[in-house]
């Protein structure tokens, strides 16, 4: 059985490349420390684990968390978390992001919002009023509509049986160097370096919305939508 080594995929982009809405002294932090030290605890947590559970990528372990032992079960809840969802908010945004959502992902948002400024508005609303760290997120039900949701600390709406499309970042080290308490701010002028195109790309591969997918819904699907890219 191959062990898998979790490592901190590189950034898709320059650590300056999303200045002037994130600086690269945040995100320089945020990603060589901060997720680099979830997956250094994830790594901890799984040395431990029964060798079944140390050939599986992150993705899976927060889609199985039943199948953790319970005295490792909240370590890898939190630091799978960590790792996936950081993988998955640098890919996220892009220094070309910004604009809106095209295509059917621009289709399903108008369905379930009313509109784009609609949908901007509640996920800054949901961010904003988040107590504590956490995330936000724009998600789909496997044959459901779109709909925005927090999460507490790392935790993943994988878990429950739901597909991210987007996120974003609550914690205060995802913005107090620059923002500081201004969170609202924060996430107002973070939608000029939203990927567009990556949001649509998950968003066509949810079960319900991709034939191919649709035949092995369920956890394969669910492990897949989360993975996290080659470090
Ligand atoms: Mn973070």
């Amino acid at each position: 059985m191959r062990i898998v080594k979790h490592a901190v995929p590189p950034l898709p982009y320059d650590v300056a490349a999303l200045e002037p809405y994130i600086d690269a002294r945040t995100l320089l932090l945020h990603h060589d420390f901060h997720h680099a030290a979830y997956v250094a605890a994830l790594g901890r947590a799984l040395e431990t684990a029964p060798p079944e559970l140390r050939s599986q990528s992150a993705g899976w372990l927060l889609c199985n968390l039943g199948q953790v032992p319970e005295n490792l079960r909240v370590a890898v809840r939190n630091n799978a978390g960590g790792h996936v969802n950081h993988s998955m908010l640098w890919r996220a945004m892009s220094p070309r992001g910004g604009d809106e959502p095209s295509g059917p992902l621009a289709e399903a948002v108008d369905e379930a919002f009313g509109s784009f400024r609609k949908f901007r508005a509640r996920f800054e609303q949901a961010g904003s009023a988040l107590f504590g760290s956490g995330w936000v997120w724009l998600v789909r039900a496997p044959a459901g509509e779109l709909q925005v949701m927090t999460t507490p600390g790392h935790d993943n709406p994988v878990s429950a049986g739901l597909f991210p499309i987007l996120l974003n970042d609550t914690w205060e080290h995802a913005y107090y160097l620059q923002y500081e308490n201004r969170r609202p701010d924060y996430l107002k002028r973070w939608w000029a370096v939203v990927d567009w195109s990556e949001a649509a790309r998950r968003f066509a591969r949810v079960p319900g919305t991709a034939p191919r997918l649709r035949a092995r819904a369920g956890v394969t699907a669910a492990a897949h939508a989360v993975a996290v890219p080659p470090g």
